[in-house]
């Protein structure tokens, strides 16, 4: 029997059903609707694409979205400045700024400078440390939505192996500590891992995010394993992702597509984390 589909839009409209009465609540209290920024340098595909999305969900939820798309040659200091403003513009609630950013801009630098507390996506260290440190702060969005597709399975994640291709800052390394919070045994692969293929038949939740199409073949996965792909490419005018999707879906027992698997859930978590912190501002705290 093929794979189960863990589709992003069932797993967005659980998210948005969440949210929606909450929303008008709020919006009658305070008469204001949640604010988010997002932010995007030069030209990437992949986000260009995201944001494109973001800015019609958006619309969806009656958030007031706005995108600064800038151009690839604005300056470090220029997009520190925007961020500065958006820190202090009462109407916004979240700021995301979509990586990766040009190579003259130190990333590092520009997540630092955004509100921790409107941090939405999680990439200020403060909310990487409280992560760390299994405190409450803001998760990225990735990661978090990844948790989402997992619990949609309801296949418990305690005792059992998950293994992670990646060990990015915004999908690996935060995803390993969500995982170990629920007591998953975890093993973190990269491009330097030996045996991958081997790694990756012993996971029963294998996550991919290396960006490298077709990387992931059936013969990789254990039967009835739950196989998550983040990956995304641009591939001959298509988006892709890491899996050899119609191999693997004959051997696994859950699967996301891509497109329609993480991209719309990643969008809609987003909102999430912003509703979180225009709650936390009206309550003052
Ligand atoms: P990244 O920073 O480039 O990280 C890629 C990771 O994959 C690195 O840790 C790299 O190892 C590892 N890797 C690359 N090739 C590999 C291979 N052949 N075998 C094993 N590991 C390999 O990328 P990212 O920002 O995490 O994004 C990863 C993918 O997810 C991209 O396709 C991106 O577009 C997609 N993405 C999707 C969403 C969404 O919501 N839809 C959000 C974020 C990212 P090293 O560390 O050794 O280099």
């Amino acid at each position: 029997m093929p794979a189960k589909l863990i589709r992003g839009d069932e797993v967005a409209a659980r998210l948005r059903e969440e949210m929606v009465a909450e929303l008008e609540t709020l919006y009658e209290e305070t008469g204001r609707v949640p604010g988010l920024a997002v932010i995007i340098v030069g030209e990437d595909p992949a986000s260009l694409s995201y944001v494109a999305n973001a800015e019609k969900a958006g619309a969806s939820l009656g958030f007031n979205v706005q995108v600064h798309r800038l151009p690839e040659h604005t300056t470090e200091a220029e997009l520190l400045k925007l961020i500065e403003k958006l820190n202090f513009a009462d109407e916004i609630d979240g700021i995301m700024v979509q990586l990766p950013l040009p190579r003259h801009i130190d990333s590092y630098t520009v997540m630092e400078a955004i509100d921790p507390e409107k941090d939405v996506d999680g990439a200020h260290p403060l909310n990487m440390g409280k992560l760390f440190s299994d405190e409450k702060g803001y998760i990225p969005s990735t990661a978090h939505s990844v948790m989402r597709m997992i619990e949609f399975t309801l296949q418990p994640l305690y005792g059992k192996s998950a293994v992670l291709i990646g060990r990015s800052n915004i999908v690996g390394k935060p995803l390993s500590l969500l995982m170990l919070r629920r007591n998953a045994t975890l093993t973190i692969c990269h491009s330097f891992t030996q045996g991958l293929p081997e790694i990756c038949r012993e996971a029963d939740i294998l996550v991919t995010a290396a960006g490298k199409p077709g990387l992931v073949k059936g013969d990789w996965v254990k039967p009835g394993a739950i196989v998550i792909d983040v990956g995304v490419t641009q591939l001959d005018g298509k988006l892709v992702g890491d899996v050899d999707f119609a191999a693997v879906r004959n051997v696994a027992g859950w699967i996301s597509p891509v497109p329609g698997g993480i991209g719309p859930i990643t969008i809609t978590m987003l909102k999430w984390s912003t509703l979180e912190a225009y709650k936390k501002r009206i309550a003052g705290i």
